[in-house]
């Protein structure tokens, strides 16, 4: 049912969601899948048991996204449609980025490809290293060649409003912005990369570096987001860049009662960060001239992203698809139907 003529070339915002299957823990546990994708973009949220069209009964408990992707697609599948189309974009002297979104263990680690815990998934098969074997792919055209681009990598992660460089032993980093609004991050490592194994290489060891060797600041990687840069490089100016980024977990039902204070303080910052992406994609949608890239530490190193008139954006929402994450996950799709 998926067709590429009406790509997310044509728009400056895509809004995708995906469906991971349900894990043998959920299966164990007799959840039950309540997450239907009929089809052209369309996504249900049903009852158990009543695998119905809910359209005629219940108008918000149904869904409309630029793709839907239910739980047989492949990475391979949802990179052509949602950042592939992207990588053009950078190529054009323009900035690209795209989001992975949704609650803890919904799969957004697994479709950027920063998975790196051994079986489940190697680095070959997430959307970082297919961008990067199609900017490679790219670059080695006659039609680039002549351009001298140089392709480089940051890779870092913002936790409770802190940059940690995953590419420098996970040194903390200050953002400055300067009078012209252009920010900064101060000291951040730009690795050259000569081939997309050079930055495969480098999205393993950043990777290694953000579930590894956790201090008590940043014990959980999935209460940070973390961002991988490839930025091309024309007589040393900025020519495009693409960020690829693995956000904090949105999850819902976070007990403030039982929560200890630095949980309360994560998940309030998640919040607002989450919340000014929304804002800042939405102004990219509007061609706004005010964009509140200053409401949060996420969009102000991202602000680049969300101006000019060559920036493109791309979100895929990730879905669990059990019963026992309806409340995360319908957070996560009124979220996605609100980018746009
Ligand atoms: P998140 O990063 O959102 O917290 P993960 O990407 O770590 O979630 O996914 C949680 C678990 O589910 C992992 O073991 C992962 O391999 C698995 N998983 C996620 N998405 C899929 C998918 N589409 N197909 C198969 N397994 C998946
Ligand atoms: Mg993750």
């Amino acid at each position: 049912p998926l067709s590429l003529s009406d790509t997310v070339e044509a728009h400056r915002i895509c809004v995708c969601v995906r469906k991971r299957p349900l894990n043998s823990k959920e299966v164990t546990k007799n959840d039950i899948d309540v997450v239907s994708i009929p089809g052209n973009g369309t996504l249900l949220l049903h009852e158990p048991k009543q695998k119905v069209d809910l359209t005629k009964y219940l108008d918000n408990q149904v869904f409309h996204y630029d793709y839907s992707f239910d739980e047989s697609s492949t990475n391979d599948l949802v990179y052509r449609f949602t950042a592939k189309p992207l990588v053009q974009t950078i190529f054009d002297g323009g900035m690209a980025t795209c989001f992975a979104y949704g609650q803890t263990g919904s799969g957004k680690t697994h479709t950027m490809g920063g998975d790196f815990s051994g079986k489940s998934q190697n680095s070959a098969k997430g959307i970082y290293a297919m961008a990067a074997q199609d900017v490679f792919a790219l670059l080695n055209q006659r039609r680039y060649s002549s351009l001298d681009l140089c392709p480089y990598v940051t890779f870092f992660e913002i936790y409770n409003s802190k940059v940690f460089d995953l590419l420098n032993k996970k040194a903390k980093l200050r953002v400055l912005e300067d009078e012209k609004q252009q920010v900064q991050v101060v000291g951040l490592q730009e690795m050259y990369v000569s081939c997309a194994e050079d930055v495969i290489k480098m999205i393993e060891m950043g990777s290694a570096c953000r579930t590894s060797g956790q201090t008590s600041a940043n014990a959980n990687s999935s209460r940070s987001h973390a961002v991988l840069q490839v930025i091309l490089r024309r007589r040393n100016q900025v020519h495009g860049k693409f960020s690829l980024v693995d956000l904090a977990g949105n999850e819902r039902g976070i007990d403030v009662r039982s929560s200890d204070r630095q949980t309360l303080v994560e998940t309030a910052e998640i919040n607002r960060s989450l919340l000014a992406l929304k804002e800042c994609i939405r102004s990219l949608g509007m061609d706004s001239h005010h964009i509140p890239f200053r409401m949060s530490k996420l969009t102000q190193v991202l602000r680049d992203s969300f101006i000019g008139d060559n920036s493109r954006t791309c979100m895929i929402a990730m879905v669990s698809p059990g019963m026992s994450s309806c409340d995360s996950t319908v957070n996560t799709l009124r979220y996605a139907d609100r980018v746009k």
